[in-house]
Parts: C-alpha cells; structure tokens; sequence
C-alpha cells in the first residue's frame, strides 16, 4: 500500500483522431487525485489520419504520454502485445481508443488489484451502441470458445483489463503469431477476478471491426486454442465406418432373404463407396492429430508458469 506504484495504461489504436484527446483528458482526471504514478502507453498501429502525430506531439509536453510508433497495421491483438511487450508499470491496463472502455472504471480495477488479484477483467453489464447481431454473434462465440479451449474465458470481457507485472512478464513467453490475447491472459492462470461496468457506445469514429475481421479474430481463437475440428474429422470417419459396416450386415441378409432385390449390384457399389469415405476421413482426422502436435510445438508456449518459488524468491 505504501510504496508508490506506478500503472501503465496501454492503449492501442487506428485511425482515432477525435477520440484520444477525450481519453488523455478523462485518464488524466481520474489519476489527478490518485497517488500512484502513471503513463498512457498510445501504440499507434499504422493510422493514417494525423492522430499518431497528434499522439507524439503529446508525448514532448506531456510526461505522462508515451507513444509507440508500429511500423504499419499490424492489427489489434498484435499491438497490445507490443503495448505490453514495453509497459513498465507495476500493473498494466488494457484498454481501447474509442472510449467504450471507460477511464473512470480504472480505479476499481486497481483497488482488486490491491486486494492481491494478478488478473482483473472489466466485464460488460451491459453494452451500448451496439447492433442485437454483434452481441449475439460474441455471445455464441464465448460459448463455443470455452467448450473447445478448456479456457474459462469470462464470458462479456473484451481486451480491457488489469494484469500485474508477474502476469505481463508471463504474457512476454509467449511468443506466437495468431494469438487471442483475452484468451492468453485466462490460460496463464494466476488470481483473476472481475469488476462490472458498463460499456459505452463509441465516442467517435467508425468501428475498426467489421464483421470479416471479427470473424477472423474468432477462427484464430479458436484455432490456435484447440485441435477438436481436426479429432471430430476422425470421430465422423469413423461414424462413417461404422455405417458401412452396418449397411454390409444388412445387404448380406438380403441377399439370404430375397437375393432377387440384390441383382442390380448397387447395394454393394453403396457399401464400397460408404466405406471408402469414412477411411478417407478417419485418414484426414489421423493426420490431422499429427498436424495438431506439430501446431503446438511450433506455437512454443512455455510448458508452465511459475507463480511462486520459496526459495528461489518470488516470481511475481
Ligand atoms: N484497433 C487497432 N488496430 C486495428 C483495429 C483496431 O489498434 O487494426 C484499435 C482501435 O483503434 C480501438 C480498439 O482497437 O482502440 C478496438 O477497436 P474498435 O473499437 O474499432 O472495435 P469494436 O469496439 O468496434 O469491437
Ligand atoms: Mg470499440
């Protein structure tokens, strides 16, 4: 409690000119009465339209601004990490350009951080501004994604979020390329908790997610979390199989009952033809397994994290 600390809000955006004065102005106001010591870490990823310059003009008036400058578009997942790869703070906020995160919920999430949690997600009580077709769509997508991942990903958290220096330094191990970060920050583990609030409508601006980047972000979710497609292609081969064994039981006891309905030869044709296309599945789905081991080895996530070791000090 004593001890000053000093928090790291990492804000990553595109393209949101009319937006980051309002947040450096709202972020400033909720730290001026506060005693820990901050920076908003903008990560500009590849925007076109002067609020990067906006940014680094900041950033030599201002001590608490910090700007990083990505090379083009690297997208948002990517420039969280960056964000997170560069933050100093003790904790390091997450949160977006557009103001649907609200600065104000910020000291809650320090306060249970202070309680001693390592995670603390904001979680959506409700969700302004938003179309009934995105909110279903996110909805049924945080369902299938906790059933395939074994990651219990809170349901209603977007990227905005609270994580300790221990849990960032964790987050820095993992280094691949399609990641899901609300899904990285659950799988590391640690104390998580969440605090409420609610979501506003986007300040200004367009969405940068229409619904194709949406969609891409969830297939690589789910993709780089779990291998069940590529086991349900041999699960169905081998339903096929099954099938086909089935329908060959069945014609070999037409041919003793009434062997006159077997002439045309097509009950065997079908049965050929049946079982050959569950051995092709039950092929693909082995070989899928295969590609699923190489796919996780390639991803060279650390096997394990350490939250405490007593005698070698403590890792968080
Ligand atoms: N963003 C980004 N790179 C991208 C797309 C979006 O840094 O390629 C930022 C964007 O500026 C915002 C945050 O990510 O700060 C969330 O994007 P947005 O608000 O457009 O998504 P939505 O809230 O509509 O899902
Ligand atoms: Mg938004």
């Amino acid at each position: 409690m004593s001890s000053p600390k000093k928090i790291t809000i990492v804000v990553p955006f595109l393209n949101e000119k009319e937006n980051l004065p309002v947040l450096l102005e709202r972020v400033s106001a909720v730290f001026a009465g506060r005693a820990e010591d901050w920076e908003l870490l903008l990560v500009d990823d590849g925007s076109t339209d002067g609020s990067a310059e906006w940014a680094v003009e900041q950033s030599k008036q201002n001590r608490h601004v910090r700007v990083l400058r990505l090379s083009r578009n690297f997208g948002h997942q990517l420039a969280i990490t960056a964000g997170l790869d560069r933050a100093d703070g003790d904790a390091v906020v997450v949160m977006d350009a557009d103001l649907q995160d609200p600065p104000e919920t910020i000291p809650a999430l320090i306060d249970k951080w202070r309680e001693g949690h390592d995670v603390v997600y904001a979680i959506r009580r409700s969700r302004a501004g938003e179309t009934w077709t995105k909110k279903f769509l996110a909805a049924s997508f945080y369902r299938v994604f906790r059933r395939l991942a074994k990651v219990n990903v809170p349901m209603d958290a977007g990227d905005f979020r609270l994580v300790d220096r221990c849990v960032v330094d964790a987050l820095k191990e993992i280094r691949e390329l399609h990641r899901f970060m609300r899904g990285l920050t659950c799988w590391v583990g640690f104390r998580q908790a969440a605090v409420e609030y609610d979501r506003a409508a986007r300040l200004a601006g367009e969405t940068k997610y229409p619904v194709w980047k949406s969609a891409r972000l969830a297939f690589d979710a789910i993709t780089s979390f779990s291998a069940s497609p590529l086991r349900w292609i041999a699960v169905l081969g081998l339903l096929v199989c099954a099938v086909a064994v089935l329908w060959v039981l069945y014609v070999m006891a037409l041919a003793v009952v009434r062997p006159e309905s077997l002439e045309k030869g097509w009950a065997s044709l079908i049965a050929v033809m049946v079982f050959l296309g569950g051995v092709q599945l039950l092929s693909i789905g082995m070989l899928g397994q295969y590609v699923s081991r190489i796919f996780e080895e390639g991803k060279r996530r650390p096997l394990y994290l350490v939250r405490l070791d007593t005698k070698a000090g403590n890792a968080g």
